[in-house]
């Protein structure tokens, strides 16, 4: 006989979502794996404690507990409800099926009370290891005492019926008689539209660059954007006005945040806006990406900007090695820290932001012709901008000291307030879909073959073929928003396929044989 349920185990202010097994059989053993020894033979002394003065049957044969994955091994007590009621189970109190589609979570007192660890403060704003699609768990209903309720959300941010027990027989009353507990009012963890940004700069960006429709686009589909220009062109406030445009925090990430924050000694308030860090050029891989300490797991910049935005000023002068650290992070939106100390993941959905300027004295772009650097220095420094890491960046944007009119799209129409309203909705229908990569929008005829012809003759990559379609898919779900349109009628059309691959400066080569030219300033009478 099997049966099994789901339980959360903590170890440290790390919580994971385990499945509990526990295997009867005929004899007289009990075999634990996926728990330290130790630690369950205080479990089983309290449950059977508690089962003894509740009244409630004690299982004999040979039993097999198991708690997966393996790897975790809680250290916490909140693992010894779930048990218990696998062990009320195996003694035919509870019918089993109940218990396959149930989480649950509390400490046992002697007596049968249900206990929830509040006073532990690391344990109030613990960081959630898995969540329930992760995990790949199938639960219907909860089941925790009072006071867990929050961390119960944590789990499963999609809202599902939680229920307070106090006591073990209230649960087993509950499971097999049906009896009712009361329901945990739903906590909403939705990301609400407010002007959380009351005055935005991004109004303030000169309109006529077309420039802030790749910020609205970037901002929409979370597609990470380089910033090339002469210094004083804006690069700065561009970055700055990404996080203003972004929808505000859930619960779930101020949860995260906080958390993170907290592991660096470091305060994030609950009122805080979104995060915008910039860590400084000279900065070490390790305090981008996070480090190992004698304490655990440390949080880099790159995490501490999770649901915000991560900007890299000067991305030139970032050292090569802090720069190839994040190839892996931006496209995933986690970060793993795998040290001979254990392995610990943090969340890193960021909006990354890099500027540069064209060569090292900045002005090989500009019209007045300044620049005083020799091809040999420009080739050198533009090569820092090339490889890997420049296809994770989707939305390339050059700015210009005084450049003319360009052609604009409807998307830079929008103000900022309309702006964070577009990319609200946006996201939000982007979250809605399982597969983030890609909507699965539909292509007007023949298109997408122009897509394809278009990246051949550029000898674009299949990374940045992809991020192309995906940058194409946003400007058309924005165009929906603009026309209220219906999003099942959406085509993404040739207007869109333009716009996404205007903003592919590197994947143009007459950009690059222009910057490489000696005669650079030809260009700006030929444009
Ligand atoms: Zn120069």
């Amino acid at each position: 006989m099997l049966i099994t349920t789901c339980g959360a185990g903590f170890r440290g202010a790390i919580g994971h979502l385990v499945s509990i097994q526990l295997h009867h059989t005929r004899g007289a053993r009990f075999h634990v794996s996926g728990l330290h020894w130790n630690h369950a033979r205080h479990i089983l002394a309290r449950i059977h404690a508690a089962l003894e003065v509740s009244g409630l049957p004690r299982p004999s044969g040979a039993l097999t507990l198991h708690i997966g994955p393996a790897h975790v091994k809680p250290e916490s007590n909140e693992l010894d409800l779930p048990i218990a009621l696998c062990l009320l189970a195996v003694a035919g109190a509870i019918d089993s099926n109940k218990l396959a589609t149930l989480f649950s979570m509390g400490e046992l007192a002697l007596d049968g009370r249900l206990l929830a660890d509040e006073s532990n403060p690391s344990r109030a704003n613990f960081t959630c290891s898995s969540t329930m699609v992760e995990a790949g768990l199938e639960i219907n209903r909860c089941l925790v005492p009072m006071g867990a309720e929050t961390w119960a959300n944590r789990f499963f941010p999609s809202q599902l019926p939680t229920f307070h027990a106090d006591h073990l027989s209230e649960a087993v009353d509950f499971l097999q008689n049906n009896i009712p507990l009361p329901r945990v009012p739903e906590v909403t963890d939705t990301c609400t539209f407010t002007d959380h940004w009351p005055t935005p700069q991004y109004d303030s960006i000169a309109d006529s660059t077309g420039n802030k429709e790749a910020l609205v686009l970037a901002a929409a589909g979370g597609h990470h954007a380089f910033i090339l220009g002469p210094p004083g062109s804006g690069k700065t406030l561009m970055a700055r006005s990404l996080a203003e445009l972004l929808p505000n925090l859930t619960i779930t990430d101020r949860a995260h945040l906080k958390h993170m924050h907290a592991m660096r000694n470091e305060v994030f308030h609950a009122d805080d806006r979104i995060p915008f860090r910039e860590p400084h050029a000279q900065s070490t891989p390790a305090s981008i990406t996070g480090a190992w300490n004698a304490l655990g797991a440390m949080p880099g910049e790159l995490a501490l900007s999770h649901r915000g935005v991560f900007c890299m000023d000067e991305f030139p002068e970032f050292a090569r090695n802090a720069i190839e650290a994040l190839r892996g992070p931006l496209e995933n939106g986690y970060i793993d820290l795998n040290r001979a100390q254990g392995s610990h993941r943090f969340p890193a959905k960021t909006l990354t932001v890099a500027t540069a300027n064209p060569c090292p004295c900045g002005h090989l772009t500009s019209r007045n012709n300044r620049c005083r650097c020799t091809p040999g220095t420009v080739r050198k420094y533009l090569s820092r901008m090339t490889g890997p890491l420049m296809d994770r960046f989707s939305i390339h944007i050059e700015t210009q000291l005084d450049r003319g009119p360009a052609e604009l799209s409807d998307i830079s129409a929008l103000s900022g307030k309309e702006a964070i309203r577009a990319i609200s909705w946006v996201r939000a229908k982007k979250e809605m879909l399982t597969a983030p990569s890609s909507l699965g929008l539909d292509w007007e005829p023949g298109v997408k073959h122009q897509l394809h012809a278009w990246s051949q003759q550029r000898g674009v990559s299949r990374r940045g073929f992809e991020s192309i379609q995906h940058v194409a898919e946003t400007a058309c779900l924005i165009e929906a928003w603009q026309h209220q349109k219906a999003t099942e009628s959406l085509k993404i059309s040739e207007n869109h396929m333009v716009l996404a691959t205007r903003f592919r400066i590197f994947d143009q080569t007459e950009w690059l044989d222009r910057a490489f030219n000696p005669q650079w300033p030809q260009y700006h009478t030929t444009e």
